[in-house]
């Protein structure tokens, strides 16, 4: 089918979608479309069920109007992203609702087969959350780490160290549907552009510090490498500070090995009483920490501070978004702001927008599945 014409489609069916027209005629008004091409169009859309007709009894005589509405329900993904020590699988409609939530969480000793099994029983277990009507048209991985998008290959993560290189494409191929992997930071980037709105223009960087450390970077209206799961992984700069410490990815004195929650959990654990076990646990707990009362804490942000700034001399970023469970506390969230906006190369510049994200999933969801579920519609509609 031409491109011309699925454009078209596409065009009537978020039209709908958006409110913004019930009928055909509202619909031929707003694309400037002629009315047979229009009613042609549409049908095509109800005879794929994206669109539903509903038939009202209108008072006068004549034909009864039809009201047509966008069906959601047509096409679904699952949606997997890793949170604290477990993998959480979303079952989500066109319109991005979770319809429902499966967690596992895989030992840290987990090996390839053992994590691919855990993932296909996981697409599995959300799949039934779907209405039988749904079509499973997309499983969405967002992992941590260092991934091989083209490959389909999660390459490594610091929380399961002996997954090496698993073929998440192969794993889940019995499902006869898309498989799509992005790395979980640009996807959380790709989602709080969405809905900060940024422009074409503007660049972002996002900076997470947790359980590991890492960033993405969109300029030019994108993620920077989203199409690859390798960018910024300033996590694995070496520091140079000879103290041979090794670190999750096989290499000694990265900057994760002074930094990382997996790196300094235990000392924290000592200096600060009751710190949770979840990242989102520690970040409450953090909000009310006094910095001077953890040694350890102070050298990790004197650390991630240097590396954010070099990154910031590299890349000119216009916004700056801090997330994770550190950058809760005030004081450290503090820290940065003033050593972004006073650092003299920068402050010669625009000032640097730095702000705090809520990590909240739902950005990274949005983020992660708006692309292959848009694409799935389309792939629908013209078939
Ligand atoms: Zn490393």
């Amino acid at each position: 089918m031409d491109t011309g014409r699925t454009d078209d489609l596409i065009a009537i069916a978020s039209l709908v979608r958006a409110g913004k027209a019930t009928s055909r005629g509202e619909i031929g008004r707003q694309l400037g479309l002629r009315s047979t091409t229009v009613s042609e169009l549409v049908g095509q859309l109800a005879s794929r069920e994206v669109l539903l007709e509903n038939t009202t009894r209108g008072r006068g005589k004549g034909r009864p109007a039809a009201v047509l509405s966008f069906n959601p329900l047509r096409l679904g993904a699952v949606f997997i992203t890793v949170l604290d020590q477990s993998l959480v699988a979303s079952a989500v409609d066109l319109d991005l609702r979770v319809l429902g939530q499966v967690s596992t969480a895989p030992p840290p000793e987990t090996d390839n087969g053992a994590m691919a099994r855990a993932i296909q029983l996981l697409v599995q277990e959300a799949q039934a959350f779907f209405p039988p009507q749904v079509e499973l048209s997309a499983v969405v991985c967002s992992m941590s780490g260092l991934l091989d998008v083209g490959r389909k290959t999660w390459c490594v993560t610091a929380r399961w160290p002996k997954v090496r290189n698993v073929d998440l494409g192969a794993a889940l191929d019995s499902f006869r549907c898309s498989i799509w992997l992005i790395r979980n930071l640009d996807a959380e980037l790709a989602g709080v552009r969405h809905k900060e709105n940024h422009g074409v223009e503007e660049t972002a960087l996002m900076l997470h510090w947790g359980y590991g450390i890492g960033a993405a970077y969109s300029a030019g209206g994108d993620v920077v490498n989203r199409t690859r799961g390798r960018f910024c992984e300033i996590g694995h700069w070496g520091l140079g500070n000879g103290r041979g410490l090794r670190c999750s990815c096989g290499n000694t004195d990265c900057l994760e090995t002074v930094a990382a929650l997996w790196s300094i959990r235990t000392q924290l654990c000592r200096e600060i009483p009751g710190l949770p076990n979840s990242e989102h646990g520690i970040g409450g707990h953090l909000r009310q920490l006094d910095l001077s009362t953890s040694p350890t804490l102070q050298e990790a942000l004197e650390e991630v501070l240097r590396v954010t700034a070099n990154l910031c001399r590299l890349l000119f970023p216009d916004r700056v978004i801090l997330t994770g469970p550190f950058v809760q506390n005030p004081e450290v969230f503090s820290r940065f702001v003033q050593t972004l906006e006073v650092a003299p190369i920068l402050r010669s510049l625009d000032k640097v927008q730095v702000s705090v994200s809520n990590g909240g999933q739902t950005e990274e969801l949005a983020g992660a599945v708006r692309t292959p579920l848009a694409s799935e519609l389309r792939r629908i509609v013209s078939s």
